[in-house]
């Protein structure tokens, strides 16, 4: 079959809804998408119905409501559509009322204190916006997750709330620049999302792998990824069998995977859809992320979405591709044609400056998790301090406005905001830095600094809130003013005096740049536990509950849920430590040094000259290594069984980043000296090498 007949197939999208539904339905359920009025139970029941219909055609047998839990990933609790009929068999049915809301026992989701235990139901609600579609053999209804209460328990809602908030900022902005036509603006993202790839036969020969989805122990092959050959290289049959069904899996649910292609470690790839509207492309990639992960199992391969699954390569990231457009499909952040469309340019790209600047914390915090802090601030990703890249012209262009004084670019021009039309460049930029963790790049921002397992959910909530209280704050002060352009003109100067240390070109990988920054006044928060409290101060509470993005107990509930999660996942990480150096390193070594002073006695037996000194030194540094193995393997075990006792989240984080992370890395550099004494028909694991090298 060709693509465009087998694209979006199994999802239940505006074409198929035309020929489905009744005219008037039909129009009723558009009003409710475009426009978010209330869909009335009559109309619910005839979509369900017509819903339910096309769905078991494609081999449905079970609806469920499908939803983003704080815990970052995807919820599914499946419903069959059976119901018992009089004559003892059973018709399939689905309700209006079970499409729209739906009530999972939620209690076990994480709510940070939101749902008290004796209200453990939360409820979960159809987002129209979002398509249904077929995903097995289950009807999977986009949802949003909430507790009775109406706070959110999930990333959707605060996602939807704050494109909200975005619009209607946005909005007021157009209005000023005499626009009366636009009736919404939106967010647009396209992620480009990394992934390894190693054998599953040797990955279910990796505890660390299983219980934590990154290596824990494991010294560095011969060959990394020093000679860049990897990226953009061939590639192999065996992935691009394995690229090959998923796109055909992801174009089947309407996802536009457009862009695949080696990445610079071994082992290392990206995929790249086509960007939508924000709230699609996060749906999306969420899908897209589990869909990669079960294509894998069908090709003997497990794809790995950690940020950092083996140490002294490159790890994996998300890069947000983020721009606001109008749905007469005007491009917010490209820079026009006339004076008129720069000048509008210049304010919504300010917007973002001053938004960045003013919410760098919050940016941050966004994609905290234990697996990023490992990446953030590496030689590889971005470092944990947000800056933005702009390129030497378009900075120039506004230091010449901030300043009164020519651009001194090709043209010589005086950069008011009057001008004719910005030099051509900005539509073509072809600057290219990698090492920013926010750039522009010619029509939009990438925001560089997520992790490959984040949901692109909190990044996009914090970006499209920070955005939209700047153009708030913007529109309060134009709004008042008497001379347009003047007030325009000077607050766009005002904003590049006030925030241009945010703004920072060259290499942000590089040593000097941290001291730099620091200078500036830019925040370095380099881990979760550093960072995460930033959600709690004031200005940034009194921002996002004034956005109605968060209520204050939302927030709470994200802090805690958010150090929880921190605490969690590096206590699973030290825990297997302890199991596999206890079982399986410490026997292996000791089991070899004893091979080793057999070997020597057994030498000596036949010639008691013999002085073996190379199994001598080899015993006496594999015993040295054993004692240090087994004394840190207990001072770590000391140390989580210490901190069980602890019951402050913060307190535990804290102490989880200054002592229990140093003392997993003392372990794990003693056991990978161990490994490269050994001879490797002892080791009891697959090697660095043989995980990244092995899948041809
Ligand atoms: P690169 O690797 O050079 O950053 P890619 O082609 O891999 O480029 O990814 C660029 C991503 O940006 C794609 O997902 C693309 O659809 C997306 N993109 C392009 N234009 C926009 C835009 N206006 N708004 C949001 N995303 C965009
Ligand atoms: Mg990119």
């Amino acid at each position: 079959m060709m693509i465009p007949e087998y694209f979006g197939s199994m999802v239940f999208d505006d074409r198929v809804m035309k020929a489905r539904l009744s005219a008037d339905v039909y129009r009723s359920l558009r009003k409710t998408i475009d426009d978010g009025t209330k869909l009335d139970l009559s109309v619910a029941n005839a979509v369900a119905a017509a819903m339910k219909d096309w769905a078991v055609e494609k081999g449905a047998t079970h609806f469920t409501h499908w939803f983003q839990p704080m815990t970052g990933i995807t919820a599914e609790k499946h419903d069959s559509f059976i119901t018992p009929a009089p004559d003892g068999r059973v018709i399939l049915e689905f309700s209006g009322k079970e499409l729209i809301k739906g009530e999972p026992d939620a209690s076990s989701f994480p709510s940070g204190g939101l749902r008290a235990t004796f209200e453990a139901r939360g409820y979960t609600a159809w987002d129209p916006t979002s398509y249904a579609f077929v995903k097995g053999k289950t009807l999977c209804i986009p949802t949003a997750f909430c507790s009775y209460g109406g706070e959110a328990l999930d990333k959707k809602t605060p996602l939807l709330r704050s494109m909200e908030a975005l619009n209607r900022q946005a909005l007021r902005i157009l209005r000023l620049f005499g626009n009366e036509d636009v009736r919404r603006v939106s967010t647009s993202v396209g992620p480009e999302q990394e992934y390894f790839l190693v054998d599953a036969e040797l990955y279910r020969r990796r505890p660390d792998l299983i219980y934590t989805g990154r290596t824990l122990f494991g010294a560095r092959p011969p060959k990394g990824q020093e000679l860049d050959d990897h990226y953009f290289g061939t590639i192999k049959p065996r992935v691009a069998a394995y690229m090959e069904d998923l796109n055909q899996e992801l174009w089947k649910l309407g996802i536009l995977a457009k862009t695949e292609h080696n990445e610079v470690a071994p082992a290392q790839h990206e995929l790249a859809p086509i960007y939508t509207t924000t709230n699609l492309a996060t749906d999306h990639n969420q899908l897209t992320m589990e869909i990669m992960q079960t294509v894998a199992a069908r090709h003997g391969l497990v794809c790995l979405l950690h940020e950092k699954p083996f140490a002294g390569v490159n790890g994996s990231g998300k890069h947000n591709n983020w721009s606001m457009s109008t749905d007469t499909g005007v491009n917010l952040l490209s820079p026009g044609e006339t004076p008129h469309e720069n000048a509008q340019f210049l304010l919504f790209l300010c917007a973002v400056i001053q938004a960045v600047d003013d919410y760098q914390d919050l940016l941050r915090t966004a994609v905290a998790t234990a697996g990023n802090d490992h990446r953030l601030g590496a030689n590889e990703a971005p470092p944990a301090v947000v800056s933005i890249f702009l390129g030497d012209e378009l900075t120039a262009v506004l230091k010449s406005i901030e300043s009164d004084a020519p651009y001194q670019g090709a043209e010589r021009i005086r950069m008011k905001l009057g001008v004719p039309a910005l030099p051509r460049f900005l539509r073509d930029t072809t600057d290219r830095n990698r090492t920013s963790p926010f750039a522009f790049t010619g029509n939009k921002f990438e925001f560089r600094m997520l992790g490959s397992s984040n949901s692109i959910a909190c990044a996009n909530i914090m970006l499209n809130s920070a955005v939209a209280d700047t153009l708030r704050k913007f529109a309060d002060r134009l709004e008042g003013a008497g001379d347009l352009d003047a007030a325009l003109h000077t607050l766009i100067q005002d904003t590049i005096r006030d925030h241009k240390r945010i703004i920072f070109n060259g290499n942000g990988y590089d040593d000097a740049w941290l001291e730099e920054a620091a200078r500036r006044g830019l925040a370095n928060l380099r881990t979760t536990p550093d960072c995460v409290p930033c959600l709690l101060e004031k200005k940034n509470m009194e921002m996002l509950t004034g956005l109605k993005v968060y209520t204050q107990a939302e927030l709470e509930s994200r802090y805690e849920i958010t150090m929880e999660n921190y605490c969690k996942s590096v206590s699973i990480e030290a825990l297997t430590m302890v199991d596999m150096a206890r079982r399986d390193i410490l026997p292996a070594v000791e089991a070899y040094a004893a091979r080793v002073a057999s070997s020597a006695s057994v030498k000596k037996a036949a010639d008691p000259e013999l002085m073996c000194l190379y199994e001598r030194d080899l015993v006496r540094r594999l015993s040295g290594l054993t004692d240090r193995i087994a004394g840190r393997t207990e001072s770590l075990e000391r140390l989580m069984a210490e901190l069980q006792t602890e019951s402050d989240v913060t307190v535990t984080a804290g102490r989880i980043r200054d002592e229990v992370l140093p003392s997993m890395s003392a372990l794990r550099a003693a056991a990978d000296e161990a490994e490269t004494l050994t001879a490797s028909d002892c080791w009891p694991y697959p090697t660095y090498g043989d995980l990244l090298f092995s899948v041809r």
